[in-house]
């Protein structure tokens, strides 16, 4: 049985072009008892880690190879079967495509093929060099180039044959097999595999049409279906008057080690001794005995576990960053509990200050780099990147590379598409299997989708989605990791170049397990936000913001949380009203009590409780100095590790494994921990019984625990941005709308808070508003970028053709922007009423609108004359006495490009309602104690309505107001569901027609006193 090994075979990773997976391949090749295979992706060794993971837990001996593109005639690509021997010769391969990919070049040269040193070759498929000149009849070319590869390479050239049932391929062989003869080399079959059965070839026809946009013809994607994983029976048989062609694939493998694939990258030194940088960088003079003490500690496990040059990069990408201007935050998680990080300025926050525990960050139990993530403006990330470029070398730094996976929805959409179906069949079927884990869930979950899955129009559908589902699609970046090394990286990994910089095409994942150190940038918006807010500021300017300022606790105290960190939710900012903060550990606690655990345990409420004066029960463990501070409760995972240290008498690392094993609730490591507290609460005085009782209450409690570390920097942020709104409002708000500039619903909520805050939004205005939104103490201007159907980049094209001179009016404009922007965008500028202050008839200039372009190109002049030539061809009716939009359909015509920044005495909301007695109006739901009410961003309701509505969702509804009562008469639209109204249940197919258009929203249907609920996306009939 195993006595044949695959040697060319493409995975998902040759992207677009195979659908065999990892896992399914290893199956099948031990089903068929082979004892090895190897993978030859196009041009890409991506998914070699993932194969060779996979081979290794299945006891599959793994071949690595790549399928290379080589230089040709005529601009072609030729293919050619690269496979490497060992790790050099995978590295040879690495440095080769690297090489290529940084001179933009999509194909590899002869004489790199020849430098690559501990491969074989093999010639290739009919796309080969060889077997193109064969084919073109170039039969002494096709010599010479078997001659040169045989010279190179001797015993390690073979020649490729395939029989993969192509018509000219009979007497290629032919050929190849003489030529083989003539010149001795050894010949080796192969076949190609694109996917693992026979019975995969259609899927993996209509895959490549996928993969190209294309219609699918409905055939196989190269003539054949024989691209399968054939048994070595099969092999064997196909190549039976062949036999060498089949041994020689063992000796192929046989000729391969093992690969270690690490690329054993070291961090760059910063210096001869790093550790000695450090002391001399901390000045441990200086201290007082508290943190001497404490940094003597952490230094003695950093030294011995090798972490300086981690830290000193770390801090020197910080470094680099401020000096560029760049906003850092203040540190997050648990590294904040590191005073060497605070005093090598990687974070800003003395852990001291607050009781941060060091070995919660780090301890001796931990292998590998620790991982020190920083926070960094969101815009920034390119620039920083571009820095450390420069800083490090281009060949030493690297981006996390990602690959995307055919969702449901997407093969849904991608198959339907080249399948042929119209857009509404696809998107019908494209939400019903929304929402659940795979298709194939929604297909036993769902049973009109199963039912209306049985159409002949949809059979092919679902059968091909349920098969495509998951194969990885295409290649991006992981948003925040870099890889940093000493060692040219190019030489050591495959990799991507983006014209810049190195992308690595092994994933997260796969630098983990080969133990590359990352480093995560991450983007955080409300950085951008704070800088953007003050102009500038450095991190320093930011710890000098004074914590304890009243302001601050008094926005949070009314629940003003709009733009506030961490505490926008609607749930976030009911809690913060409950908690009502009066200080910083108040706000420490509020977030790190503002997750689900604490909220729908109680705890988060006892804590409010106790915090406001509730009784606070003594506990007889004599743990008050550690809970003084949370009033007793347990709330953060540090004062567990404390509990652990103090009572049980655990050393830093058991009680870090002991907080671990609870907060992971492992039974077994919490059995082996529990026997061992208890003796240890028992050897400090602790009776048994007691014990016990200490265990039960701290793993009762430590499920809802935080990382204390992560909450006092985050904590930090959010007082910030609290103060910076106290202080700066419009600037700060102006900036919020900015970060948010393409979603109409943000804005919205802007607006009102501006409102709130009595602060003007000034509309769009072409000689006075800017790309984005800007203000002065008193006013926040609309941006140009706001307007739907404008964006950034016209905006900047009118702000530039301004600079030089002021517009006068419309017509001005349009001659002198008329080659930049086109129709569809002067529409989006008239309507939303950027012209209003230079031409205040909207109706004028759309009517007019294709004659002012026209006259545009003659430029102004010529308008201008044509204008008083009465009765000549092109001639504008004058705007005097021109009727415009009634104030009604200009609202309505302005909505649709701009909806914030409308006549508020035209907006919805409760005032409108009690006003009148009734009215539409957008409004948000939240809960206080026991109550339900709505906002709508400026006055809060208590309402009632038949039915609960869920918190914290945006919701449309049409209310009633009598007798002082608040009715909510008829809910028409939240972020999840859409009610739809109907009077009989035959209108119900016109809706479903409807319902297609709403991507993703869940539906319900009211008829009289029923609703129907697709929900969970099943019509069920009976139910009307
Ligand atoms: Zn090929
Ligand atoms: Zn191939």
């Amino acid at each position: 049985m195993g006595d044949f090994v695959h040697l060319h075979l493409h995975t998902e990773y040759s992207l677009g072009d195979s659908i065999v997976r990892m896992d399914a391949l290893m199956d099948e090749i031990k089903n068929f008892g082979m004892r090895a295979v190897a993978v030859t992706d196009h041009g890409t060794l991506g998914g070699v880690h993932k194969f060779w993971s996979s081979a290794k837990q299945h006891g599959i001996k793994p071949i690595i190879g790549c399928e290379i593109y080589v230089n040709g005639e005529e601009k072609k690509r030729n293919h050619l079967t690269v496979i490497a021997k060992n790790k050099n010769g995978y590295l040879s391969i690495v440095k080769a495509l690297n090489s290529m990919a940084k001179s933009g070049k999509k194909f590899l040269e002869d004489k790199d093929v020849f430098e690559m040193k501990d491969v074989m070759i093999l010639s290739g498929c009919m796309n080969g060099k060889i077997p193109r000149f064969i084919l073109s009849g170039e039969i002494s070319k096709a010599r010479n180039t078997a001659q040169s590869y045989l010279e190179r390479f001797g015993e390690d050239f073979y020649i490729e044959i395939m029989r993969t049932g192509f018509k000219e391929q009979k007497d290629l062989n032919m050929d190849l097999l003489d030529l083989a003869k003539e010149l001795n080399i050894k010949v080796v079959a192969t076949n190609d595999i694109h996917f693992i059965k026979k019975t995969d070839a259609l899927s993996h026809g209509l895959f490549v049409s996928m993969g190209r946009n294309m219609r699918w013809d409905g055939t196989f994607a190269y003539g054949s279906d024989e691209y399968y994983l054939k048994s070595p029976d099969e092999m064997k048989v196909l190549f039976d008057d062949l036999p060498s062609a089949i041994e020689n694939t063992l000796e192929i493998s046989s000729k391969c080690t093992d690969y270690d694939l690490k690329p054993d990258l070291n961090l760059p030194l910063l210096s001869e001794d790093d550790c000695k940088t450090i002391r001399n960088a901390i000045d441990l003079e200086k201290l007082d005995d508290q943190k001497l003490t404490r940094v003597k500690k952490e230094l003695k496990l950093i030294e011995s576990k090798r972490f300086c040059t981690y830290f000193l990069t770390v801090s020197n990408i910080i470094r680099i960053a401020e000096k560029l201007g760049i906003l850092i935050g203040p540190g997050r998680g648990s590294s904040v509990s590191s005073l060497v990080s605070y005093l090598l300025g990687i974070t800003s926050i003395d852990p001291l200050k607050y009781d941060l525990l060091f070995e919660r960050f780090l301890n001796e139990s931990r292998t590998g780099d620790p991982d020190i993530d920083i926070d960094i403006e969101d815009d920034q990330r390119g620039t920083l990147i571009s820095a450390l470029s420069q800083n490090y070398g281009v060949d030493h730094i690297a981006q996390v590379g990602a690959y995307g996976t055919l969702g449901s929805r997407a093969v849904v959409r991608s198959a339907g598409k080249s399948l042929g179906l119209s857009d509404r069949v696809i998107e019908d079927i494209a939400w019903r299997v929304s929402g659940y884990g795979t298709i194939s869930e929604a297909l036993s979950k769902n049973q009109e989708l199963k039912k209306i899955s049985q159409s002949v129009e949809l059979r092919n559908l679902m059968d091909y989605s349920v098969k495509l589902e998951g194969l990885v699609h295409h290649k991006t970046t992981h948003a925040a990791g870099i890889i940093i090394s000493k060692e040219e990286i190019k030489d050591k990994m495959p990799l991507t170049f983006d014209g810049q910089r190195w992308i690595t095409e092994f994933d997260m994942e796969s630098l983990a397990d080969l133990e590359v150190t990352k480093i995560d940038l991450l983007g955080l918006k409300t950085l951008t936000n704070i800088k953007d807010t003050l102009g500038s500021a450095t991190r320093e300017d930011l710890m000098r913001i004074p914590i304890d300022d009243p302001r601050i606790y008094d926005i949070l105290r009314k629940g003003n949380t709009v733009g506030i960190f961490q505490l926008e939710s609607t749930s976030a900012t009911s809690l913060t009203k409950k908690l009502s903060p009066e200080n910083f550990n108040d706000v420490i606690a509020l977030l790190s009590l503002n997750r689900p655990g604490p909220m729908y345990s109680g705890v988060a409420d006892e804590y409010v409780r106790r915090r406001h004066g509730g009784s606070v029960m003594k506990d007889d463990f004599g743990l008050d100095s550690i809970l003084k501070d949370t009033y007793g409760m347990m709330i953060y995972q540090e004062q567990i590790m404390k509990i652990a240290n103090d009572v049980a008498g655990f050393s830093g690392e058991k009680a870090d494994m002991f907080r671990k094993s609870i907060s992971k609730k492992d039974p077994v490591l919490m059995e082996e921990l529990r026997s061992d507290f208890v003796k240890g609460c028992v050897a400090n005085g602790y009776v048994e019984s007691k014990a016990l009782r200490l265990f039960e209450t701290i793993s009762n409690f430590a499920s809802y625990g935080f990382n204390k570390s992560h909450s006092v920097a985050y904590a930090y942020i959010t007082v910030w941005t609290a103060y910076l709104k106290a202080t700066k409002p419009a600037e700060f708000i102006s900036s919020l709308m900015n970060s948010n500039i393409s979603e109409p619903a943000k804005l919205l909520m802007y607006e009102k808070e501006l409102n709130k805050l009595s602060i003007k939004l000034l509309p769009p205005d072409i000689n006075e508003s800017k790309t984005f939104f800007y203000s002065d103490t008193k006013a926040v201007r609309i941006g140009f970028a706001a307007i739907k159907g404008v964006g950034t980049n016209l905006g900047r094209v009118i702000e530039e053709e301004r600079s030089k001179e002021r517009f006068e009016n419309f017509q001005d404009f349009v001659s002198r922007t008329r080659k930049k922007i086109n129709v569809k965008a002067l529409e989006s500028l008239i309507l939303s009423g950027t012209f209003d202050s230079t031409d205040p008839n909207r109706k004028y200039l759309m009517d007019n609108l294709e004659m002012i372009v026209d006259l545009a190109s003659g430029g102004l002049k010529i308008i201008q004359q044509q204008l008083f030539e009465n009765g000549s061809k092109a001639s504008l009716p004058s705007s005097e006495n021109y009727p415009d939009y009634d104030l009604n359909e200009k609202m309505k015509l302005q909505r649709q490009y701009l909806e914030i920044g409308l006549n508020l005495a035209n907006s919805d909301g409760f005032s409108r309602v009690i006003e009148s007695g009734f009215g539409k109006v957008s409004f948000q739901i939240f809960e206080n104690e026991g109550k339900i009410f709505a906002t709508d961003g400026e006055n809060e309701v208590a309402f009632s309505y038949s039915e609960p509505l869920k918190e914290g969702e945006t919701y449309e509804g049409d209310f009633i107001y009598k007798n002082g009562n608040m009715i909510l008469s008829k809910l028409t639209k939240s972020s999840e569901k859409t009610y739809i109204y109907i009077k009989d249940p035959t209108e119900m197919q016109e809706y479903m027609q409807r319902i297609v258009e709403m991507k993703g929203h869940h539906v319900i249907f009211k008829f009289e006193d029923l609703s129907l609920t697709l929900d969970d996306k099943t019509l069920k009939e009976e139910e009307y």
